[in-house]
């Protein structure tokens, strides 16, 4: 049977709406208007379409945005010079640096001059030790989709086996991490895999909730999801296509028609995590400004 599709088109409208909502009831309690920083440095065209995106989704929401682009040969310490101004000017609530940053920067040197109390993003490690240490500030934005998906269409990691394929530090190892908590939304036995891992299929056969996340254009299989599962497709890969006029086309990680023929229900892409994780960075900027309407009150 066709699996249920899990629509992040349609849950990021539920939770953007619910954004905008605390967005208008800020500016009438505190006078508050939450923003956001975002910086992009260079001229990859496909973080140019997601800063973009981002910028409309806070417009939408009522959340002040600013676009702060600098030259692909911008010197690490002039990014962190704009970084520490950032951290500094009270209009923004968060700070967002797209990623990835060109070769002569090293990112981590960028993404640890952030202010945790501003990062968004999740990815300071002060953010991810409260993660790990089960008392998250700031949930990474695209583990904090994966988990919204999954609780709004019914699909509670409690108590399943949750198998991760990818163990990078902005989706595979934090998605593990939130979804092994012991909390509402989580309470997962949680498996990593990644290139080291023998037989991949061995381990992802076990999921009752797989989570695609190696940037391998359609790797995941029909036989390697057990009947039933719940996949979620994290990855975005270009591939070649001749048909398309741009010359490629998205697709995820998993080999989407075969695999929702097992699986019980199943994210697209596009149309899946994606749309969740500009969602997500939303509600972290409006948390962020709450928290700094109840310091200051
Ligand atoms: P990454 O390249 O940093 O990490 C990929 C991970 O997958 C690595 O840890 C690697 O060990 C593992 N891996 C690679 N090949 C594997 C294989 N054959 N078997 C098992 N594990 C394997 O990538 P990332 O930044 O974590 O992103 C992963 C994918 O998710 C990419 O396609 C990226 O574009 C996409 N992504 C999507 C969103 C979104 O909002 N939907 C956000 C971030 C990343």
């Amino acid at each position: 049977m066709a699996a249920e599709i899990i629509s992040g088109t349609d849950i990021s409208k539920q939770v953007r709406a619910e954004v905008a909502e605390e967005v208008a009831l800020l500016k009438s309690q505190h006078q508050l208007v939450p923003g956001l920083a975002v910086v992009l440095v260079g001229d990859d065209p496909a973080s140019a379409v997601y800063v973009r995106n981002k910028g409309r989704a806070c417009d939408e929401a009522g959340i002040f945005s600013e676009t702060f682009n600098l030259s692909a040969d911008t010197p690490e310490d002039d990014v962190v010079e704009l970084v520490k101004k950032l951290n500094a000017d009270p209009k923004f609530h968060g700070i967002l640096v797209q990623l990835p940053l060109p070769k002569q920067i090293d990112e981590k040197t960028v993404l640890y001059a952030i202010d945790p109390d501003k990062d968004v993003d999740g990815l300071h490690p002060f953010n991810l030790g409260r993660l790990v240490g089960g008392d998250p500030v700031f949930v990474p934005c695209t583990p904090a989709g994966v988990q919204e998906m999954l609780m709004r269409t019914g699909h509670d990691p409690s108590g399943k086996h949750v198998v991760v394929c990818g163990r990078s530090n902005i989706v595979g190892k934090p998605v593990a991490m939130l979804l092994l908590q012991k909390m509402t939304g989580a309470n997962a036995t949680v498996s990593i895999c990644h290139t080291g891992t023998a037989d991949l299929g061995a381990i992802t056969r076990q999921a009752d909730i797989l989570i695609a996340a190696a940037g391998r254009a359609e790797f995941i299989t029909a036989d390697m999801v057990k009947e039933g599962a719940v996949v979620i497709d994290v990855g975005i890969n270009r591939v070649e296509d001749a048909s398309k006029k741009s010359g490629y086309r998205l697709t995820g990680d998993v080999d989407f028609g075969p695999v929702s023929e097992v699986a019980s229900a199943i994210t697209p892409v596009p149309g899946g995590v994606g749309p969740m994780t500009i969602a997500m960075l939303l509600k972290n900027t409006l948390a962020s400004a709450q928290r700094s309407a109840s310091t200051n009150a």
